[in-house]
């Protein structure tokens, strides 16, 4: 006996027959994954784990690879990103934390220069410094015009580096040394000292020092200000006070604008004063003021000496003091010609020799 057959044609067969089919390996497609994610990672290859990059204990803590055991299982990562490059130093602070106020500033001790080298070792060849941990908030050219000295000269490298190092500055130390027999000319050898130092370096402040000048309080910073600074305004020579207020002579600051802005200094001072009597009227003619530190902050001292050779008072200054306004613009960085004999790069200083000229040429 034939078995009954189901009812439909043969195309309705042949339909169910396929339904069944796809049924059957579905649920066998189906067993089989289910299996394997129970026995073991399914057999497709899958891109090998990332090595982890080495714990660094610069890195923060949270961003430090996990122990072995607590690591996830490894994905797919995009590219990952190029190592972390150390971040520049921030701003130092100001004032800087490391001043400590008022100094004990005497001359009864002779100076050796190495050993000043040896005790100031982060100071660099030709007199250079700059913090290492923060960014320097200026970049400070100090220049010292200079004549037979040495002595002075030892004495004002032993205190300042101290300070000016304390004071988180970028810095360097330029010691102008007048060639020759000639008159000294103060100004003229600092208008060279900016011309210079700029050739070397994208200084932005300038301070003009005489070498005789110690600050007492390194909380009398080195620096510039929105306003031209005088910062030896309290001088044991004149009893700790200024001898007249329109006094600008010792030690000041210029920024590389506020000394482009009045031409830089006279260069036809020769002999001692005036010249800083004339800067003042420069600076009072393009509308700027004089900012000060207050007389404990200003306090310094001279290193007593006996008069230069070739330094006598000069007895045209207070002609040419009167006409500063008509001799300033033609008179100054404009008209400045110099020639560099040698320059020479000690540990503690740069010394550059010129050829200033005379007063007739
Ligand atoms: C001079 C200045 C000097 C001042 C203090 C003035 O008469 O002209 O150059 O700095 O005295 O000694």
């Amino acid at each position: 006996m034939r078995e009954p057959s189901l009812p439909g044609t043969s195309l309705q067969r042949a339909c169910r027959l396929l339904v069944a089919f796809c049924a059957l390996h579905l649920s066998a497609t189906l067993l089989y994954y289910l299996a394997g994610s129970a026995l073991g990672p399914p057999r497709s290859p899958e891109p090998p784990p990332r090595r982890p990059p080495p714990a660094n204990a610069s890195q923060p803590l949270s961003r430090q690879t996990p122990p072995t055991d607590a690591r996830p299982r490894p994905r797919p990562q995009p590219a990952s990103p190029s190592p972390a490059l150390p971040l520049p130093p921030g701003p130092c602070p100001e004032p800087s934390p490391l001043l400590v106020g008022a100094l004990r500033v005497e001359f009864s001790q002779p100076v050796n220069l190495e050993e000043v080298a040896r005790i100031n070792p982060e100071v660099k060849d030709g007199g250079r410094f700059a913090p290492k941990d923060c960014k320097a908030l200026q970049k400070v050219a100090i220049i010292i015009p200079f004549r037979n000295r040495e002595e002075h000269l030892k004495y004002w490298l032993y205190y300042l580096h101290p300070i000016l190092q304390r004071q988180q500055l970028d810095y360097g130390v330029y010691v102008i040394n007048q060639d020759g027999e000639e008159e000294f000319n103060r100004a003229k050898l600092l208008n060279i000292g900016f011309t210079e130092a700029l050739k070397e370096y994208d200084y932005d402040c300038f301070v003009f020092s005489d070498v005789d000048l110690i600050p007492m309080d390194d909380r009398n910073t080195y620096k510039c200000y929105s306003q031209p600074r005088h910062l030896s305004v309290s001088m044991d020579k004149f009893g700790f006070r200024l001898p007249y207020n329109q006094y600008f002579g010792g030690v000041s600051a210029l920024s590389k604008e506020q000394f482009t802005k009045i031409n830089g200094f006279p260069n036809n001072y020769w002999g001692w004063g005036g010249e800083d009597d004339d800067i003042y009227n420069r600076l009072v003619f393009k509308g700027m003021g004089i900012s000060r530190p207050d007389a404990v902050i200003g306090k310094c001292r001279m290193i007593r000496h006996s008069r230069d050779r070739k330094n006598e008072p000069n007895p045209e200054r207070f002609d040419r003091i009167a006409h500063t306004r008509e001799t300033m613009g033609s008179d100054g960085l404009n008209s400045l010609s110099y020639k560099v004999l040698r320059t020479d790069k000690y540990p503690l200083y740069t010394k550059i020799t010129v050829d200033i000229g005379s007063p007739n040429s």
